[in-house]
């Protein structure tokens, strides 16, 4: 799990790593949503400060009202309780309206609710002795009682005289403008959660572009290597075919062939044999070539029946022995007496071939090795060799098509780059896997891994 975890970041890395506009574009939605988000908070606290005030305004003007009517009457109860009962016809949010005398119990005289009216208000003396300080405005604060949010407004009413007849004093309940509030912000959020949505899948198609820009990248590195790969395949077709052709010639204007003497003869072989090599690699290029278009094409036949892997490892190292010792490499082979694999011999000659091959191409010194390997059932064909070797950014690209290592030490080594594009496609469809472990200027170890037969 863990592990699982830290692959995943790690793939995640590389993908920043290879993608650094990802950053920016995660960034700037961040910032983007990030925005959203404050200015659609702030529009809710204001609104909601806003409705709080004129709810406050509200209260106080009803009061107002009332002492504008009742100044006269102020020593008239019922008067009182009867203008209070009006004036709460309308407003069902108000569930307390009283009006507190200037006594020293603090005797409510008129209220909403008759039972309270003769009894004492005393418990909010604090309350009253407050507006002292500002007789003709409205005291207003908010409190929670039985879990619901109330304003509580205190008003004194003035005797004309500098000081106080009473108070009046309103609670409003604020749970239908808290549900308006909440209903409202439910609201805001959906719409900002409609304008996220929108911007993340903005940002899911940005990163399509992305993956097209890295396509195309790619693409445009795919055409490099084939303009590379038509270049030289053009050059590698006409110079054996300018040596075969000149030779042939030379071979022609001979005169009296059937005479020559031995030191003419032996020219004469040289020159065949140029002929041949030349011959050679013209057909192992148009080989190749047809290879790789069977393998496109998907034309490419491949028959697995049982084989003995080291027989045919062990007579291809054979006839390497001759090239390889003419560069001053050693060349061995080991393994058991049978080793039997699941593969199409031709095609399973080609790969070793053209693996043992390549070792000895691209090993100036040292030696190459070829050995076959039984480990738990599998059966393991590695060719070691003490060459160039491959560096780990290389090999990433080794098995793609046309892709040779360009440097000092290949320069003049001729080849299509197409030889273990083949091996590897023909490894995969004989079910086996290859595998490369290599260090540059060290040497390389090919591994192809053909699994127990079941
Ligand atoms: P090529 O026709 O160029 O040999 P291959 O597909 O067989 O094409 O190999 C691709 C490239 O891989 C070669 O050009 C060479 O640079 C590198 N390569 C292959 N085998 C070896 C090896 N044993 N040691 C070092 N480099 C190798």
């Amino acid at each position: 799990m863990a592990l699982n975890i830290r692959s995943h970041l790690q793939g995640g890395l590389k993908f920043i790593k290879e993608h650094p506009q990802v950053l920016f574009t995660v960034f700037t939605g961040a910032i983007i949503i990030g925005g959203f988000l404050f200015t659609s908070q702030q529009f809710v606290s204001v609104a909601k400060v806003a409705q709080e005030r004129f709810e406050r305004y509200r209260l106080s003007s009803l009061q107002d009202a009332f002492i504008e009517i009742t100044t006269q009457e102020f020593n008239n109860p019922q008067y009182l309780s009867e203008v209070i009962k009006r004036l709460t016809k309308t407003n069902n949010t108000i569930t307390e309206f009283r009006v507190v005398s200037n006594d020293t119990k603090y005797t409510i005289i008129a209220s909403l609710k008759d039972e309270e009216i003769g009894t004492s208000d005393i418990k909010n003396e604090n309350l009253y002795t407050l507006t002292f300080a500002k007789p003709t405005e409205s005291f207003s604060y908010d409190l929670v009682e039985n879990g619901e949010r109330i304003f509580k407004v205190v008003r004194a009413v003035p005797d004309g005289a500098g000081g106080v007849y009473g108070w009046v004093t309103n609670i409003t309940g604020l749970s239908q403008l808290d549900a308006l509030t909440t209903a409202n912000i439910q609201k805001a959020y959906l719409v900002l959660f409609g304008v996220i949505l929108l911007i993340i899948i903005l940002f899911v198609r940005h990163a399509r572009i992305i993956d097209y820009a890295t396509l195309y990248a790619r693409l445009k590195e795919v055409d490099q290597m084939k303009d590379d790969f038509v270049s030289m395949a053009s050059h590698e077709l006409r110079s054996p075919l300018t040596v075969i052709r000149g030779y042939t010639d030379l071979v022609k204007s001979s005169e009296g062939l059937e005479e020559v003497r031995e030191e003419a003869r032996t020219k004469l072989k040289k020159i065949l044999d140029q002929i041949d090599t030349s011959a050679r690699q013209l057909d192992s290029l148009v080989a190749d070539i047809l290879d790789v278009s069977r393998l496109n094409q998907g034309r490419l036949a491949i028959t697995l029946k049982e084989v003995n892997i080291t027989e045919i490892a062990k007579t291809i190292t054979e006839s390497f022995k001759m090239p390889a010792e003419q560069k001053g490499l050693t060349i061995s082979f080991k393994g058991p007496v049978t080793a039997v694999v699941s593969a199409d011999p031709d095609r399973l000659r080609q790969v070793i071939v053209n693996l043992v091959g390549n070792a000895v191409k691209y090993t100036p010194k040292g030696n190459v090795a070829v050995e076959v390997q039984e480990v738990g059932g599998n059966v393991a064909l590695r060719v070691s060799d003490t060459g160039m070797g491959i560096s780990s950014e290389e090999q990433k690209k080794l098995f793609q098509k046309f892709y040779r290592i360009k440097s000092e030490e290949t320069r003049e080594i001729t080849g299509t780059g197409l030889g273990l594009w083949i091996t590897a496609e023909l490894v995969k469809r004989m079910d086996a896997t290859i595998t490369v472990e290599s260090i540059k200027g060290v040497g390389s170890h090919f591994i192809i891994v053909f699994p127990k037969k079941v």
